[in-house]
């Protein structure tokens, strides 16, 4: 069967961000096309996060976002039938120093203005919500009971299975090549194949995103940088929340530390190096497994058994100020971002992707028009504000 070339929306990269959106999109009724150069779907960053899920974080939009992920991820098993590994479990962040103490506070006041559920809680409560937390020095730390974790690889499988039941076209091993442009508007892209037409493009290419602007004349920077991942052998479910621990590694290399326990008992984790990264490098260093160990067993000493089964490196789409860049582009007509995921593509995927649909669809997010505008395309991306949590 020859593949249609028009439509109403096509959207490129089918992953952390193109599956929901181009999901939402035929939700809409409107008739999508997805691209992606590699061979399936969510093969391109979206499989390399370990799949934390919050809306606690410091900027309002990103807050906003991720309650409409939270409640999109919840409720998905109900919606379609398909399990995708969604644990309510929270987030805990511990603190073990005063620096970490007055920084998590300080993000309190802002994180209750958008009714989180989060709280401080003392150190006794939380080695109650941590078992086996290590209890030297330990200060309390901020639990959110309402965040929690998703399998990526499920949710890509799931978003593109449902996005093509309601009708998306999906072409895999078919990068995108060139925009198709009417003078300052977007009319389709090319591809080897030749050339799909629609009036509405959504760049959602992750680190490639750059590229893709550059093709409509824009210079938009996303600036990849490298995090490293692992998972265990499956033990015996005793972790509820995604620990983050945000003291400085012993080591000097390594700032936030990230771990939890999967729906399958498996322990994920990854951490943010001090100094980052740059480029595009995903071979697994060496220096990775030894760091990480350490921190794992300093945080719960009793993992000092576990067993590691495999690690990756994979890749960030930075922003200059650290925050997603979501929405009409000012000058290119028809041309949507979704781009600059930073740490969060995953878990503001579905969030951003019912955004986007509204916009293109009805002329407007659908949550708050100026909370929304906050990561507009439009923003100074050098303004000096960066995001706390990113
Ligand atoms: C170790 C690690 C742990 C992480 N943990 C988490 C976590 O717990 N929670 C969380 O929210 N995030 C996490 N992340 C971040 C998350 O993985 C990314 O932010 C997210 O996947 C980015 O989503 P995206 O849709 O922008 O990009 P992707 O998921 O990479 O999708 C972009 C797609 O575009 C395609 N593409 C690119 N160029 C073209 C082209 N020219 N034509 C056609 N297709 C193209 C690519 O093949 C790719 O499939 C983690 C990342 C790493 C590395």
């Amino acid at each position: 069967m020859t593949t249609p070339t028009e439509f109403d929306a096509i959207v490129i990269g089918a992953g952390s961000v193109g599956n929901p959106t181009a999901y939402f999109l035929e939700n809409e009724g409107l008739r999508t096309l997805v691209l992606d150069e590699l061979s399936a779907s969510g093969q391109g960053q979206n499989k390399a996060a370990i799949g934390g899920v919050r809306a606690t974080h410091s900027d309002p939009a990103k807050i906003k976002l991720c309650q409409e992920s939270i409640e999109i991820f919840s409720h998905w098993e109900e919606r379609t039938g398909t399990d995708i590994g969604w644990k309510k479990g929270g987030y805990c962040f511990p603190a073990f120093t005063e620096k970490v103490e007055a920084t998590i506070k300080g993000l309190l006041p802002v994180q209750k203005k958008f009714r989180l559920n989060i709280d401080w809680v003392e150190a006794d409560e939380l080695k109650r919500v941590v078992p086996g937390i290590n209890e030297n020095g330990l200060r309390g730390g901020t639990y959110s009971p309402d965040d929690g974790q998703v399998s990526p690889l499920l949710a890509a499988e799931s978003f593109t299975r449902e996005a093509e039941r309601l009708g998306a076209v999906y072409r895999y091993g078919e990068p995108v090549t060139s925009l198709v442009m009417k003078g300052n508007a977007v009319a389709g892209v090319r591809t080897a194949n030749g050339e799909y037409r629609a009036t509405t493009v959504v760049n959602a290419s992750g680190v490639n995103a750059s590229a893709i602007c550059r093709m409509a004349g824009l210079d938009v920077p996303i600036l990849p940088d490298s995090h490293e991942g692992g998972i265990s052998a499956p033990v015996k479910p005793f972790l509820d929340p995604l620990i983050v621990d945000l003291r400085p590694g012993p080591e000097g290399k390594t700032i936030n530390f990230y771990f939890g326990q999967d729906a399958n008992g498996q322990i994920i984790f990854c951490y943010t190096p001090i100094a980052p990264i740059s480029g595009t490098n995903r071979n697994s260093t060496y220096e990775f497994m030894p760091i990480v160990a350490a921190r794992l067993v300093e945080v719960i000493p009793r993992l000092k058994n576990l067993m590691i089964r495999r690690v990756w490196r994979g890749l960030y789409p930075m922003t200059p100020d650290g925050s997603p860049i979501v929405g009409k582009t000012p000058t290119v007509e028809g041309l949507v971002l979704g781009v600059g995921m930073c740490g969060q593509g995953f878990m503001l995927g579905p969030g951003v992707g019912e955004n986007l649909a509204s916009l293109i669809a009805h002329g407007g997010p659908s949550i708050d028009p100026e909370v929304f505008g906050l990561l507009s395309p439009g923003r100074d991306l050098y303004a000096g504000k960066k995001e706390a949590l990113k």
